[in-house]
């Protein structure tokens, strides 16, 4: 499966996956359908699957385009999304289960940023020739240094959704659904100044930006390092919040970043 990134509108990034033994595709968040369809043109590929994190705009702007192209492409969204989603087919709940490319991903249900947000990670394949890692398309949950604002969830279901993330392996990709990477680790530096692998994280982020290119994919390794939504429970971010229960450091920081 190979994973192609398209940057579109102000800085979404939507997700082309192409398995080029059987010439299909399938798109995480079409946002829009333009750049997907010329991206599916230049593959010589057939759609065959939407997969859909969250109902917002951004994210299921192109289902109706590609649907409109490709008939029998199945749309994936979560359960609770359901008459939010266009066209949506299959309703997902945390540890179902979706096939593409010979690869199967598991649902996570990561509420927060809505009530019926969920990601979709196809766990490595472990083969000793052409294994593949691990790839989580988590939408507006987790971001490169930060998380997705709360419109429709607590910060106790926000901090439950990270901390499921939290648990994949470290090499894991994270493939998130903006290029927020910069301002996020602006306010990261606010919080856990004195962390040498979040200093030097904005220096790498700024040069790359500099250069035109694209921070993401991130991983969880980097993330439970440098991103202070993944380290509630680390002494700096903690002492930073000026609490040490977890949930209330989340929920603090979580404000904090809104009025940043
Ligand atoms: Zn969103
Ligand atoms: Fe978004």
């Amino acid at each position: 499966m190979n994973i192609y990134r398209l940057a579109v509108l102000n800085d979404n990034y939507v997700f082309v996956l192409h398995d080029p033994a059987t010439d299909t595709a399938a798109v995480v968040d079409p946002a829009i359908s333009e750049p997907v369809l010329a991206k599916l043109d230049q593959l010589n590929a057939e759609l065959v699957a939407i997969f859909n994190t969250h109902h917002h705009g951004d994210h299921v702007g192109g289902n109706s385009a590609l649907i409109k192209q490709f008939p029998k492409a199945i749309v994936y969204g979560g359960e609770k999304d359901r008459d939010r989603i266009p066209h949506q087919q299959f309703f997902l709940r945390g540890g179902d289960r979706v096939s593409f490319g010979g690869r199967e991903a598991e649902v996570f249900f990561v509420p927060g940023h809505t009530y019926a947000h969920i990601a979709y990670y196809f766990a490595p394949t472990g083969d000793q020739s052409d294994g593949q890692g691990g790839e989580l398309f988590c939408g507006d949950t987790l971001f490169a240094g930060g998380c997705g604002r709360l419109f429709e969830g607590t910060p106790a279901q926000m901090m439950a959704s990270l901390d499921q993330l939290r648990q994949l392996p470290d090499d894991t990709r994270v493939w998130c659904a903006h290029e927020y990477t910069v301002s996020n680790l602006k306010f990261a530096l606010t919080v856990d100044q004195d962390n040498p692998d979040l200093q030097e994280r904005m220096v790498t982020a700024q040069a790359m930006r500099q250069r035109g290119e694209a921070t993401v994919p991130t991983t969880i390794g980097l993330e439970k390092r440098t991103n202070p939504f993944m380290r509630w429970d680390t002494a700096a971010v903690q002492r930073s919040a000026g609490i040490d229960i977890p949930d209330r450091v989340f929920a603090r920081i979580r404000g904090q970043k809104d009025n940043f």
